[in-house]
């Protein structure tokens, strides 16, 4: 860790009152929710099923296999214990300090809001809310997490899913907008917990003009030659010690 890098960023925050987070699954992993693609990660855990976790994440998944996506859902991404960890309540009290205006999130865990954040844009939607695909009708977690496979909507049968995006569907363009104003206007753009090797996370970072990128990771990523300021290790210890 590069003390100067860390004193240099702890600066900027606090004469900037106008910064955007926008954060990746390593913001979650400090809270026992396993990323995607690392060698710990949920595409790389044994399964007891041939289909590939993408496949199992995807449209044509969900419609040809409801029981199976439903209770693939429940048993590997529901942390229902999870709390937020110092990444989170980091960016909780830079919000109530009228210094953070958005964070804007691919986790779909729910972890900013349980911590306390009001403003999360969630590009990938969440786990916490769920909605019936025929009429609509909207379920909890906990009504969803009380059956197993398939819940069928108390009011017309059809498949209760939750509110996340995946893979062959397209995101909320009003939320991935919303969130490009952010970053377009944001004068300290700080990126964390993400390797930005995943559409659209690279192309987010276009929309920003200022210099006060500051990236956040475990490990080197691809787009560290881009940033103002880079800060190699765990987001939630950095983050948390940033605000300290
Ligand atoms: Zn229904």
């Amino acid at each position: 860790m590069d003390n100067e890098v860390l004193k240099n960023v702890k600066e900027l925050i606090e004469k900037s009152s106008n910064i955007v987070f926008f954060g990746g699954a390593g913001v979650s992993t400090a809270s026992g929710i396993p990323d995607f693609r690392s060698a710990t990660g949920l595409y790389n855990k044994k399964q007891n099923t041939a289909y590939p976790p993408e496949y199992m994440l995807s449209h044509d998944f969900i419609v040809k296999h409801p029981d199976q996506f439903s209770d693939y859902v429940r048993q590997n991404l529901i942390y229902g214990e999870a709390q937020p960890n110092g990444a989170h309540k980091a960016l909780v009290k830079l919000e109530e300090q009228g210094k953070l205006k958005a964070v804007i999130t691919q986790n779909i865990d729910g972890l900013h809001q349980k911590a306390g954040s009001s403003n999360v844009l969630e590009l990938h939607g969440n786990l916490t809310d769920y909605y019936c695909i025929g009429c609509k009708k909207e379920y909890s977690q906990q009504e969803f997490c009380a059956h197993n496979g398939t819940f069928g909507c108390t009011k017309c049968g059809n498949v209760v899913r939750p509110k996340v995006v995946l893979y062959g569907e397209g995101l909320d363009m009003s939320i991935y907008w919303t969130a490009v104003k952010f970053v377009q206007h944001a004068d300290v753009l700080i990126v964390g917990g993400t390797s930005l090797v995943v559409h659209p996370a690279a192309g987010l970072l276009d929309y920003y003009h200022g210099h006060k990128l500051v990236l956040i990771n475990i490990e080197k990523t691809s787009e560290d030659y881009r940033a103002d300021y880079v800060l190699q290790g765990d987001v939630s210890k950095i983050l948390w010690d940033l605000i300290d």
